[in-house]
């Protein structure tokens, strides 16, 4: 039975989210993205995509990782990027803008610094109000990560109602009207190229540089996998762990 993305938004931030405090599973690690940055995992999604990468922190956020303050989560976070020369830090591993109140002050305490913060997110949890006050950070840049190209195809891969799709793209014009840097990613590795080409079009509508998207792959890690196995999904074009992107069919 296909589920509303706002819906599970909803019951997940019962169990994510305690007053500004959030849970993470993991603070802070280094990586070799963005040409190098910092991130903090947190548990829980609004989504269920079939390639997706997290495990237990998306699917029983209720039994895993604490619950960390945005002060904490900043200390951390600026302590990797300092350790390992970063310019960048972020959230990452599930969907940051569950526990808005925690985002919020969060970015606050980057837009103190030097650092740029990347805000990864799938987009449906952005509306107008949020935006409005995204709008006011001068260090952050939003990747908006779009779940294939068209309604039934994101419904095919997430099990989601198939209007979620739109509360994506709409996510990306809100942050396109209140003036807010950001760039779409699409998991492409399902799609077929005349349907990446009207979602381009599509985008191109609500912003000319929308349409130059960062084409994302789906990773073979094992449980992924797995994961795709039990969804009868077959993706076109993979990427194995050291991220070359291979074409399977
Ligand atoms: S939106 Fe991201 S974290 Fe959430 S299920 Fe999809 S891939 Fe996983």
């Amino acid at each position: 039975m296909p589920y509303d993305p706002l819906d599970l938004a909803r019951r997940t931030e019962k169990i994510v989210v305690k007053e500004d405090l959030r849970k993470y599973y993991r603070v802070a690690r280094g990586g070799r993205w963005y040409g190098g940055i910092a991130s903090a995992d947190c548990c829980g999604c609004n989504l269920r995509c079939a390639f997706c990468w997290s495990g237990a922190p998306r699917d029983h956020p209720e039994r895993i990782g604490r619950f960390y303050s945005p002060e904490e989560v900043f200390e951390r976070l600026t302590f990797c990027a300092e350790k390992f020369g970063y310019r960048k830090i972020r959230v990452s591993g599930n969907e940051p803008t569950i526990g808005r109140e925690h985002l919020l002050r969060l970015l606050e305490l980057a837009d103190e610094t030097r650092y740029t913060f990347i805000l990864e997110s799938n987009g449906a949890l952005i509306d107008r109000d949020l935006a409005k006050k995204l709008s006011g950070f001068e260090h952050l840049h939003v990747r908006v990560s779009l779940k294939g190209t068209n309604p039934e195809e994101f419904s095919h891969l997430t099990g989601a109602i198939p209007e979620g799709f739109n509360l994506q793209l709409r996510g990306l014009g809100n942050l396109v009207d209140a003036g807010v840097p950001c760039h779409a990613a699409v998991m492409v590795s399902f799609s077929r190229e005349e349907d990446l080409e009207r979602l381009r079009q599509d985008l191109a509508e609500i912003d000319p540089a929308l349409a130059d998207v960062e084409e994302e792959y789906v990773i073979l890690y094992p449980h992924v996998v797995e994961r795709l196995r039990r969804a009868g999904l077959r993706p076109r074009v993979t990427c194995a762990t050291d991220r070359k992107p291979t074409k399977t069919r």
